[in-house]
C-alpha cells in the first residue's frame, strides 16, 4: 500500500512516499520557496537527485506537480493507489494524544491552536486542503508533534503562574518533537529487547529537546508552551528567568514581536557566540580559538547535562540515553562532552565508537552503567506507520 508523509511549512512542502508495510521509501523530495520568487523542487528517486526550477504559486500547485512526478517516475499509475496521506502538525494542544483521520472538526481545532504555533499550524492546514483537492480519495491523517507528550501528569505540565492562565488561555507545557522522541524510544526498546524501560531521549538539532520516557510513555519533556523552552538551541534561548523579558522591554522599548524575535532568532548559540546558530560553525570557531564560541558550547552542553541529570532523578534511574537529530547524530565532540559530564552517573564514553556520524551505534563501553546510543530519527516513517495503521 502506498502512503505519503507530508510536512508543510509556510513556504515549503517536504514529502516521502512509502510502500507499506515494507517501509520502503519509493521517492522523496522537497518543494521550496512556495509563493515566493525563485521557487524550485528537488526529488530523490533510485539514488538520483533531480532539481527543477518552476513557479510554485501555492501548495496546491506543489501537490499537483508532486502527483505528476509520481506518475512520470512510475511510482504510481493511478491516483487511487495512494491510500493515505499523513500530515505533520506542530501543535495539537490538549485535544490530540494520537494521530487522527482528518475531518472538519479536526481542521477547526488545528486552526484554533494556531495562536500557539502561528508559523506552523496554518501551513499544515494549507497542506491538508491542497492534498484533499488533489488526491480526494486518500485517507488524510494528522500526526502531532505534541501528541507523544500528552501522557505527562498535571504537576509536570503546569506552570506556577495564575491558574486562570491555564484555564482561560491554555498556558501549559505541551512539548514538541514528539514524533521523533517516540520513534527513537521505540527503537531503543527494540534494541534493549523490552518495553519496561527508563529512557532519556535527546533530540538535539537546530531546535532541541530532551524527554524522559518510562515504559514507552513520555513523563516529562524540556520544551514548553512553545518550542522555546528547555535546552539552549541554535538561535533560541531555552529556559531563562521570565522577568528578563519585561526588564529588557522596558529598558530598550522593544515591542512584544521584537522581543519574540530576539528570543527565538537572535539567542542560543548565535546570541552567545555572535558567530552562528550552526554547531559546525561553533566547532570551527573553537578550533580557531574564538572564546565566545567556546563559551557558547560550554553553556549548550551544560544545559543538556542538567536536563539528563534531572530526568535521571525523576525516572529513578535510566536504562539508556539516546542521541538523535542533526547535532545528536553528527557531532562526536558534543556527544563526548555530554557523556564526560555524566561520569558521576557511571557513563563511560567509548571514543572509538563515538567517532561516527548518522549511524545507529552504541557509543559507551561495555562497563558503562548507562548505555548511550546514537539512533538516527525518522519522523516521516512514524507518520507513514501511523497513517498506514489508520487506513
Ligand atoms: P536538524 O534541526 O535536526 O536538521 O539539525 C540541524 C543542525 O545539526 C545544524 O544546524 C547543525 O548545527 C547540526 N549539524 C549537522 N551536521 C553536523 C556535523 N557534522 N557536526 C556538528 N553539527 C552538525
Amino acid at each position: 500500500m502506498k502512503i505519503l508523509s507530508v510536512n508543510c511549512g509556510s513556504s515549503s512542502l517536504k514529502f516521502q512516499m512509502y510502500e507499506m508495510p515494507e517501509e520502503k521509501v519509493l521517492i522523496s523530495g522537497v518543494f521550496e520557496r512556495i509563493g515566493i520568487e525563485g521557487s524550485f523542487y528537488t526529488i530523490k528517486i533510485n539514488g538520483e537527485k533531480i532539481k527543477k526550477e518552476v513557479e510554485l504559486k501555492d501548495h496546491k500547485v506543489a501537490f499537483e506537480i508532486l502527483i505528476d512526478e509520481l506518475k512520470s517516475n512510475q511510482v504510481v499509475k493511478f491516483l487511487d493507489e495512494i491510500k493515505g496521506i499523513g500530515h505533520r502538525v506542530v501543535q495539537g494542544g490538549a485535544y490530540f494524544d494520537k494521530t487522527v483521520v482528518v475531518d472538519e472538526d479536526v481542521i477547526a481545532k488545528i486552526d484554533e491552536l494556531s495562536a500557539l504555533a502561528p508559523l506552523h499550524n496554518p501551513a499544515a492546514i494549507v497542506g491538508i486542503r491542497a492534498a484533499q483537492e488533489v488526491v480526494p480519495n486518500a485517507v488524510q491523517t494528522v500526526v502531532f508533534d505534541t501528541a507523544f507528550h500528552q501522557t505527562m501528569e498535571e504537576e509536570t505540565y503546569l506552570y506556577a503562574v495564575p491558574y486562570e492562565w491555564y484555564t482561560d488561555y491554555k498556558v501549559r507545557r505541551y512539548g514538541a518533537h514528539g514524533t521523533s522522541h517516540k520513534y527513537v524510544a521505540l527503537r531503543a526498546n527494540e534494541i534493549l529487547g523490552r518495553m519496561n524501560t527508563k529512557l532519556i531521549t535527546c533530540h538535539i538539532g537546530n531546535g532541541a529537546s530532551i524527554s524522559a520516557v518510562k515504559d514507552g510513555k513520555c513523563v516529562n519533556t524540556s520544551m514548553g508552551l512553545t518550542p522555546n523552552a528547555g535546552l539552549i538551541m541554535g538561535s533560541r534561548c531555552g529556559d531563562i528567568d521570565a522577568t528578563i523579558v519585561p526588564y529588557i522591554m522596558e529598558k530598550t522599548k522593544m515591542s512584544p514581536k521584537e522581543m519574540d524575535t530576539a528570543l527565538n532568532k537572535q539567542s542560543g548559540l548565535l546570541g552567545i557566540s555572535g558567530v552562528s546558530s550552526d554547531s559546525r560553525d561553533i566547532e570551527e570557531g573553537i578550533h580557531k580559538g574564538n572564546e565566545r564560541c567556546l563559551l557558547a558550547q560550554k553553556m549548550y552542553v551544560r544545559r543538556i547535562i542538567d536536563y539528563i541529570a534531572k530526568y535521571y532523578v525523576e525516572l529513578e534511574g535510566c536504562d539508556a540515553i539516546i542521541f538523535t537529530a542533526g547535532v545528536g547524530e553528527n557531532s562526536a565532540s558534543t556527544r563526548r562532552e555530554v557523556m564526560d559530564g555524566l561520569k558521576v552517573l557511571g557513563v563511560i564514553a567509548d571514543p572509538d565508537s563515538n567517532n561516527v556520524r548518522g549511524k545507529e551505534t552504541l557509543i559507551t563501553t561495555s562497563d558503562s552503567k548507562i548505555p548511550c546510543y546514537i539512533i538516527p530519527t525518522d519522523e516521516e516513517l512514524m507518520i507513514a506507520r501511523d497513517t498506514y495503521a489508520l487506513v
